[in-house]
């Protein structure tokens, strides 16, 4: 049983085959139309390019953040969001996780702002957001601009009801193959901030002034200006083109399936001994993976899950004790404790109740032998 997996139907091989059929494989309309439906979606602007980490390194670099500057970024994330800082020439400064949630903990946060810092980088781990309000709040006291890791969280709602990418200051997603959306390799730049958007559509286009809309309107020019450094980060007809069907599947198809398997797991799970569960709320979140925190032990019930054939992960390595990023004052007892007790159970779309009440079972069986021990 896989952990996480791409879920791909005839919706979207009949649209690879329509890109397909026209020969036009670059980044043509499909990408418009993939940005304008991600658009109406999200209710604000967005720049779809071809990777979430490039997201997030295109909206650091639109928001000026380059060498000598610091941002606050949750050791308990995927490496993607430190590569992004640091591909700015930025230095990202690791903060604690909150035990309860895996979120970044905001007072650790307050902590470490120093003169060099200009932004934060909250990760809404699992597809849970973080508190908006704490996070605005945070931004306006220590003058801080907000670049939201939202590549767990697509379809997420903020406890005030608005989507995650609806409101703040400049929101990334990823579409990669497990992602809540994937358009096989993908990600977006999302903000009402027009400035952000300029900068990233010039910028994923080898820094080509205007060629985004030049591209869309079919009129490419062979004159052009470049203002910028620039990179090759636009998407293709073929990518967009997965995602345009995936996003027309979300809403009935994934969410809801997503939304069901989790709660079911926090009910099955919850009164488990040696087992805690993420409180969330799944009317509200669409979690992209399931954590549990084993107490005790953890690794050996991850082996006896694999040895059924149950694929099961940890997320994340901290990213503070990687040998690119470990800074000697680091101290994250928090992150460290949280790590050792991480067990990630499979969560997709094709995960039957079967499936789960046989993680389950394994799970209960465990815990029985481990209370006996
Ligand atoms: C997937 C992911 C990313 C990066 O997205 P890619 O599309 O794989 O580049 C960034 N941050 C987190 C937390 C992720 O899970």
């Amino acid at each position: 049983m896989r952990l996480s997996k791409s879920i791909i139907g005839d919706k979207e091989k009949g649209i690879v085959q329509d890109v397909l059929k026209e020969e036009y494989l670059g980044m043509g309309h499909y990408v418009q139309k993939f940005e304008n439906n991600l658009s109406l979606y999200l209710n604000n602007k967005v720049s779809v390019v071809n990777s979430g980490t490039a997201a997030l390194h295109l909206a650091l670099l639109a928001m000026g953040i380059g060498k000598g500057d610091e941002v606050l970024v949750p050791s308990l994330t995927y490496v993607a969001s430190y590569q992004a800082i640091s591909a700015t020439g930025a230095t990202p400064v690791s903060c604690e996780a909150i035990l309860e949630s895996g979120h970044i903990d905001l007072d650790d946060a307050k902590r470490k702002v120093g003169p060099n810092t200009k932004a934060l980088m909250p990760v809404h781990y699992a597809g849970n957001p973080v508190d908006f309000e704490s996070v605005q709040n945070f931004s306006n006291q220590h003058n801080v601009r907000i670049i939201e890791d939202a590549a767990h969280a697509f379809g997420s709602l903020h406890r005030n009801g608005k989507k995650v990418g609806e409101v703040g200051d400049v929101i990334c997603f990823s579409f990669d193959g497990i992602k809540n959306i994937t358009s096989g390799e993908g990600g977006a730049v999302v903000t009402s901030d027009k400035a952000i958007i300029q900068f990233v559509n010039d910028a994923r286009l080898l820094g080509v002034h205007k060629d985004s809309d030049a591209r869309y309107s079919g009129n490419r020019s062979w004159e052009f200006d470049v203002q910028d450094q620039g990179f090759r980060y636009h998407m293709s007809n073929i990518f967009a083109g997965i995602g345009l069907a995936q996003l027309e599947r979300f809403e009935l198809e994934f969410k809801s399936a997503r939304q069901t398997l989790a709660r079911q797991y926090f009910e099955l799970l919850n009164a488990t001994p040696n087992i805690e569960c993420f409180a969330m709320d799944f009317d509200q979140v669409v979690p992209h993976i399931f954590p549990i925190k084993v107490l005790k032990n953890r690794d050996q019930l991850r082996v006896q899950l694999i040895e059924q054939g149950i694929e099961a992960g940890i997320h994340y390595f901290p990213n503070h004790r990687l040998s690119f990023y470990k800074k000697p004052n680091d101290v994250l007892p928090n992150t460290d404790a949280l790590y050792d007790q991480l067990l990630t159970l499979p969560l997709h779309p094709e995960v039957t109740r079967e499936d789960q009440l046989k993680i389950v079972e394994i799970i209960n069986e465990f815990s029985r032998s481990f209370k006996l021990e």
